[in-house]
């Protein structure tokens, strides 16, 4: 099976939000913003796809939260669960990589906003640590085809 036929199923706590993507995933990054902080009670582990290669299967509680200009974040209004980070003017979508289901294959491979992070942990893996505003340029697909060669 070739990267491009891979199928990744994840879905919220309850159920009620079900998806599926297609094609590699991106690696995992660790944002430390104080908004991924809030929005899931540590902080975010995001993969990310292009928004063509994700399918919502089931979708009847999803909602979504305007967190600043242009960005939303996807939850299910059923129990809670983040799930998805979009910004409107890139093609990826974060997905929260603790929402996906089985062996993923992928990992962990940087830290961002750094400077944002609680007080209460240590980043004791010696991964790439960020504290400026990378977001943009993380998140766009051709960097995202790049991380994903590593
Ligand atoms: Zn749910
Ligand atoms: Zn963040």
């Amino acid at each position: 099976m070739s990267e491009e036929d891979q199928v990744h199923r994840g879905s919220c706590l309850c159920g009620n939000v079900q998806y599926e993507t297609t094609g590699p995933l991106r690696n995992v990054i660790a944002c430390h913003c104080t908004q991924c902080r809030k929005t899931t009670g540590h902080f975010l582990a995001g993969t990310s796809v292009n928004k063509s290669n994700l399918r919502m299967v089931k979708e009847s509680t999803l909602c979504w939260y305007q967190s600043s200009p242009g960005h939303q974040r996807g939850f299910c209004g059923n129990c809670g669960s983040s799930l998805f980070w979009q910004a409107e003017n890139q093609d990826g979508i974060s997905i929260l990589a603790g929402t996906l289901d089985g062996p993923t294959g992928i990992q962990l491979k940087m830290h961002i906003f750094t400077n944002d992070k609680g007080d209460y942990y240590k980043l004791s893996d010696d991964l790439p640590q960020y504290s400026e505003d990378i977001l943009d340029a993380i998140w766009t697909s051709k960097t995202n085809a790049k991380t994903n060669k590593e």
